[in-house]
């Protein structure tokens, strides 16, 4: 039986990298659902080379030319925000790949948790925003949640065959970014072009602005509290330029455990998709004789302020850490149009942070609403 996978967010970074990986495993892999927000022509490329059962464009205004172009197959095609929760709801599928970015990716995700499909996460915000609820369903629903982020997949390997031992804490690893040693004078003039070079990865524009920031490793810290049940103080992080210890474990009796490679992205996906089996491949492999030297060092949160606003998120909790999202996703929204400078996304977070009110344990509805007035707010600021 061929593991039926729905990935939503099939043409960005993610997406497309694991259409490699199915592309590569025909035996064991079909592509059962594919959406996009508006890459009407890549999704149409993929759906004729992947034919699933059903595709979703969410911008509204290509749903023609998606239909047109896939009217000689049998493909369903849907358009719009809710559909995306439509197909998830599907029981046509095995594998929800959550590679949607942002908050737009928790409903869908929360849809197939309720259908008690296993979830290979991508989508950290998902975690950040709601990270109580949506592991409660997973809980409930007996729906794993395979991470995909390649430190939490680094601490997931780390943890096999460890499930009676308790993790003293667990230490994530960061590149720092293309701005790593540099001081705020330096990032005030930060453009868009700079920060959108990463120096080890290749990724969508959000989660590349949010490495240069550091705010990505903030998320991840949020992330990994819920996906392996940890207290804030356990979850540490270390800027590792080289980026080839994935991620670390360390258990109650002092010994560490880390998952290594070269940065590739296929390899968490991989791993996500073919759980618990790991898959032959051909991807390069890390030599040790070719670098000689893994280093370490402190994360700058002084300077990187949106770490720290993300560790404030992480120790307070409630529904700081979705607050936080929504107003980062506003700033880096901004930043990619040039309206707002690299510094002045952590104003906005701050701001915003302050400004909505404090709830500690949110409801659904609460997350969401928090999401809004967080946003509008954010906003508010950008047009003053
Ligand atoms: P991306 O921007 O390259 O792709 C995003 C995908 O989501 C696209 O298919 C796009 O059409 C879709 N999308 C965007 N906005 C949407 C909306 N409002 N509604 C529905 N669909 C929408 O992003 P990416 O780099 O592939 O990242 C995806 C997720 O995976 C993010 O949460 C990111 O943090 C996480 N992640 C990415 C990487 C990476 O290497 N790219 C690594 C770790 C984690
Ligand atoms: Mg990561």
């Amino acid at each position: 039986m061929k593991k039926r996978i729905a990935i939503f967010g099939s043409t960005g970074s993610i997406g497309t990298q694991a259409l490699e990986v199915i592309e590569a495993n025909p035996d064991l892999f079909e592509v059962e659902i594919l959406t996009a927000h508006s890459n009407d022509e890549l999704l149409v490329q993929q759906a004729l080379k992947f034919n699933p059962n059903a595709v979703v464009i969410v911008d509204e205004k290509k749903y023609q030319q998606v239909k047109s172009a896939l009217s000689s197959t049998d493909v369903k095609v849907f358009a719009g925000e809710k559909a995306l929760e439509e197909v998830a709801a599907f029981d046509t599928y095995d594998l929800m790949l959550a590679a949607i970015v942002g908050f737009a990716g928790l409903p869908p995700t929360l849809r197939a948790l309720e259908g008690k499909k296993t979830i290979a996460l991508a989508n950290k915000e998902t975690l950040v925003v709601a990270g109580e609820i949506v592991m409660n369903r997973s809980v409930v629903n007996k729906a794993p949640i395979l991470p995909v982020d390649s430190e939490h997949s680094a601490i997931f390997q780390c943890l096999i065959g460890e499930y009676r031992n308790p993790i003293e804490k667990i230490i994530l690893t960061a590149s720092g970014g293309p701005f790593r040693g540099k001081k705020p004078n330096f990032l005030l003039n930060v453009k868009r072009d700079h920060a959108l070079q990463h120096p080890n990865w290749s990724m969508g524009a959000k989660i590349t602005i949010d490495s240069a920031t550091l705010m990505n490793k903030g998320l991840e810290m949020i992330e990994a509290k819920w996906l392996f049940n940890l207290r804030p103080e356990q979850v540490q992080v270390i800027i590792h330029p080289q980026s080839i210890i994935h991620s670390m474990v360390q258990f109650e009796d002092g010994s560490i455990k880390a998952q290594m490679g070269l940065p590739d992205m296929k390899l968490p996906i991989q791993y996500a998709l073919g759980f618990p089996t790991r898959l032959k491949n051909d991807f390069p492999r890390f030599d040790f004789k070719k670098i000689n030297n893994l280093t370490f060092e402190e994360p700058d949160l002084k300077t990187f302020r949106n770490l720290a606003l993300a560790i404030e998120a992480l120790n307070k909790g409630g529904n700081l850490p979705c607050v936080l999202n929504a107003a980062n996703e506003i700033a880096v929204w901004a930043f990619l149009r040039n309206r707002i400078g690299f510094l002045d996304m952590t104003d906005l977070i701050e701001k915003t942070m302050q400004k909505i009110p404090f709830i500690q344990t949110p409801t659904l509805e609460e997350y969401f609403d928090s999401d809004a007035e967080a946003r509008n707010y954010a906003a508010s600021i950008l047009s003053m």
